[in-house]
């Protein structure tokens, strides 16, 4: 059931999301080679703590990390390390939710370590436009095909594959409520998006191949073909004068 919200409950939203950017902020800071994935998630718990907000993803189905840290050709849910140190040329996505007043936040960015390659420089480019392509569709009156088109169609138009096993979705009360929110699909197909909708939009384009696998860990999803990926995600509220992103610092 696609849950709308009505303005009480965007401006509680609007708070996690708020939060959860701001994670994201802190992180960027302490991103440098030399530096610890497990680091990282300490200083993000701490910050998403210390504003009364709960670390959403620690302990969801399980997951032992307050944010997803995914190293290079690990596309999502890469489990914070002390053994995963960054290096100078790495690309690392990060996945931070915050959840405040009952509502839930959620919202990624891939970043660069020290000086990258262009041909990474040219993947998180495109990931990034893939998302905000895709940020413009979710109007009213659009369906969730024009969302997923937008960005399947950029990605693909660069040669990369669009990762199809895992989606975005609705958020509000739950990290992760209906409806689904594919990277993929067919303009003018799907659910018809409504004023007081709230989504997850997150492309996970990787540079050769949408396969992926995951690690015996049984979390780190990683593309089969070995190739950098890269993971871009907001929370927007569908308003009737057009999308808004609610995950801003
Ligand atoms: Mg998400």
């Amino acid at each position: 059931m696609i849950s709308l919200k009505n303005s009480s409950e965007i401006k509680k939203m609007s708070e996690a999301c708020k939060i959860s950017a701001q994670a994201l902020k802190v992180a960027k800071d302490f991103i440098k080679p030399g530096v610890s994935t497990k680091e990282i998630d300490e200083v993000i718990r701490k910050f998403i703590i210390s504003t009364g907000a709960k670390p959403n993803f620690l302990g969801l189905y399980g997951f032992p990390g307050s944010a997803c840290i995914s190293v290079n050709n690990t596309v999502i849910h890469g489990i914070p390390s002390k053994e995963i140190i960054l290096k100078d040329g790495d690309i690392v996505s990060i996945d931070t939710g915050a959840m405040i007043n009952g509502f839930n936040g959620d919202n990624a960015y891939t970043f660069a370590v020290g000086e990258i390659s262009d041909e990474a420089k040219q993947l998180l480019r495109v990931t990034e436009e893939c998302l905000y392509r895709a940020i413009e569709q979710a109007k009213v009156g659009n369906r969730m095909g024009d969302i997923a088109y937008a960005c399947q169609s950029h990605a693909e138009s660069y040669g990369y594959g669009v990762v199809k096993k895992y989606v975005g979705h609705g958020i509000g009360r739950k990290l992760h409520e209906d409806p689904e929110v594919p990277n993929f699909g067919t303009p003018g197909r799907g659910v018809r998006l409504a004023a007081g909708m709230t989504l997850a939009i997150e492309p996970m384009i990787n540079i050769k191949g949408e396969e992926v696998k995951t690690l015996s860990d049984g979390w780190t999803v990683v593309t089969a073909s070995g190739s950098l990926s890269a993971h871009f995600e907001h929370t927007i509220l569908i308003t009737e004068d057009g999308p808004k992103i609610l995950t801003k610092a």
